[in-house]
């Protein structure tokens, strides 16, 4: 996820990529750079930090200026933040330039084909790859640069948003996309590019988005030609006049961030995975565990350390880890763990999870288990944050920068990254068998579609919150992989309700919280097939016999539950491993929904922070 900008016309691009620049940074915001064409030099100027700092360090180094440019907002996948991995990136001539938004899967294999044929690379990035690739089928085949860029990407497996700029070819910008956002502005004789159409709002409002597969040479007083990728086929280009406002638009014609993030898990979740799930091979590739597989495999005990949230995806994951790969696992607040002399050896295997990395809590707890010689292993979202930094190792969820303050896709996504770790250590120990494994890798791949699916429970789940919006208190309850889903539930609804509401195993309501329910009582019962099933409709008769509201979450094609319940929300049917990703999706939508309707600020809720740096 990253912030694409471009401008090709009679004005000078760059107040115009700046301040696209600057309306795109909730996209990503590690490092931003641009590129600019003056009519005879090509000139790039990129650092880390904000949009801001480009600008000061544009002032010294850039003063000649260009109605030709390109400009990025980086939220790093491969490479840390710094000043040499920011985009744009140049190919080994100097003459191309590329700015990319998106991961190139087989970055690896290509970059060694290239080293063979003579190729230097500065950055760690996917991008340079590709920028070198399309320069280096331009020189083989000796075609322009519209073509090349079509050779190349059709080379290429990953997701991408691209614009590509050749001084040998100065009037023109190649575009394309393949799962991430384009959009062409097209003015009077004057064409801009973005990520989304915020950037240029101001100078006209039709706009051609781009779709996947397709890619568009831009050139200057000419009509815009778009073409298939694949099949090299003509696309009408098909010119929309926006209605929208800025704020809309930042906002991906949601209402709120933290609707869009829901919205955004089936990608999230795909992005997380992608290039490290292979079902074709049945293998799951990820560096950082295969590095450190001995200590995985030594290890006594997994030890998972956060808070919030993250402490919820790391209760999941305690039931993931000891049910697939047969690791005892303990799961602990980051802020209780620090204080109170736990027990840590070397043959610990700690994992800290933090969507933003800066938790203090959880910072405090690895250092304090890298001090009793513990092998720490990072799962956070922010590329280079203080945790990824400080931990011996790490997968990151690359679920994109979350905005709203109450985590949805973060979740979701770290849930993914720990079933990823689990299932490779599962193969790695022989506590899974080969069909098995093939078998959760095919149902993994199917998630993002499922979850897709149990999106669509969105306006029916809307009614329900209506009729309990009013109430005070709301119970939510869940057994086995599904209990950590009912508090994650909970834990929504509070945040940004400020309605009070618990979870519970739903067999622990016989030991007390059964005294709350009557008839003003909602509960929510997570209640979907293979998970102790029979147990949890026997609880729902509980809640039935003492009067209680009924919202089962249950797998599609349900009876019994529906025969029982007030109402119900079905999810599709899955692995049981895998279903707090599609039985978390519901309760998002209910607290989301709640709260809307109360008038509460659902992306910034009262007393919260998004990333929490004190204790
Ligand atoms: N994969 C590219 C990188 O790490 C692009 C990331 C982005 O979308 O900002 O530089």
């Amino acid at each position: 996820m990253c912030g694409i900008v471009g401008y090709i016309g009679p004005r000078e691009a760059y107040p115009i990529i700046i301040e696209g620049l600057k309306r795109l940074e909730y996209r990503g915001y590690d490092s931003a750079g641009i590129a600019l064409f003056d009519g005879s030099e090509l000139k790039v100027c990129k650092t880390k930090g904000k949009v801001v700092d480009l600008e000061a360090k544009l002032y010294k180094e850039i003063s000649s200026n260009g109605s030709i440019g390109i400009g990025h907002t980086r939220w790093a996948t491969h490479g840390v933040p710094n000043d040499v991995n920011s985009h744009p990136h140049y190919s080994n001539s100097g003459n191309l330039v590329i700015i990319h938004n998106g991961i190139i899967e087989n970055y690896d294999a290509l970059r060694k084909e290239l080293i063979k044929r003579g190729y230097v690379f500065k950055s760690d990035t996917d991008t340079e790859v590709l920028v070198n690739l399309i320069e280096e089928v331009k020189k083989q085949e000796d075609v322009k640069l519209g073509k090349a860029v079509q050779i190349a990407l059709n080379q290429v497996v990953g997701a991408y948003a691209i614009a590509v700029f050749d001084k040998t070819q100065p009037n023109e910008i190649v575009i394309a996309r393949l799962g991430s956002p384009l959009a062409i502005g097209v003015g009077k004789d004057e064409f801009f590019i973005a990520s989304d159409a915020s950037p240029f709002l101001e100078y006209t409002k039709n706009a051609i988005y781009l779709e996947d597969e397709e890619m568009a040479i831009i050139r200057l007083n000419k009509d815009i030609k778009i073409r298939k990728i694949k099949d090299d086929s003509l696309v009408d280009p098909y010119v929309q006049a926006l209605k929208m406002n800025l704020d809309q638009i930042e906002k991906g014609g949601f209402e709120h961030f933290m609707l869009k993030e829901i919205y955004e898990q089936p990608r999230a979740i795909t992005d997380t995975y992608r290039g490290r799930l292979n079902r074709e091979e049945a293998i799951i590739k990820m560096s950082s565990v295969e590095d450190n597989m001995k200590k995985f495999l030594a290890a006594d005990r997994i030890i998972i350390v956060a808070c919030g949230t993250s402490w919820h995806a790391g209760l999941v994951a305690e039931y993931i880890f000891e049910d697939l790969a047969r690791i005892p696992v303990e799961v602990e607040y980051a802020s209780e763990f620090r204080y109170r002399n736990p027990i840590i050896t070397e043959k610990d295997v700690v994992i800290a999870i933090s969507q933003s990395g800066e938790t203090a809590d959880t910072l405090a707890a690895i250092k304090l288990a890298k001090s009793k010689g513990a092998f720490v292993f990072g799962v956070c979202n922010v590329v280079g944050s203080s945790i990824a930094r400080e931990t011996h190792a790490g997968a990151y969820t690359h679920a994109g920068p979350e905005i709203g303050v109450a985590s949805t896709k973060a979740f979701t996504t770290q849930i993914t990254v720990l079933s990823l770790i689990a299932l490779r250590l599962a193969r790695a120990k022989g506590t899974i068998s080969s069909s098995d494994f093939r078998q959760h890798l095919l149902e993994f791949e199917m998630i993002p579609k499922k979850v897709e699916k149990a999106l669509e429970a969105d306006e029916h789940i809307k009614k329900i919150a209506n009729i309990y919006k009013d109430v005070h208190n709301f119970l939510y309850l869940g057994r086995g992989y599904n209990f950590p889903v009912a508090l994650e539930g909970a834990l929504k609804l509070k945040e940004i309700s400020y309605i009070h509401a618990e979870g519970y195993p739903a067999a622990e309501m016989k030991h007390g919280p059964i005294a709350l329910i009557d008839e003003n009582m909602p509960i929510v019962v997570i209640a979907t097939k293979k998970g102790h099933y029979e147990k949890v409709v026997s609880n729902i008769q509980e809640i039935k016999s003492r009067k209680g509201k009924i919202i089962g979450i249950v797998t599609e094609g349900d009876v019994d539950v529906r025969a029982l319940a007030d109402h119900v929300i079905e999810v599709p049917e899955t692995l049981e491993f895998l279903s707090p990703l599609l039985t978390t999706i519901p309760l998002q939508l209910l607290s989301y929904h709640i709260a809307v309707l109360l008038g509460k600020n659902v992306d910034q809720p009262r007393n919260l922070a998004k990333s929490v740096t004190v204790e």
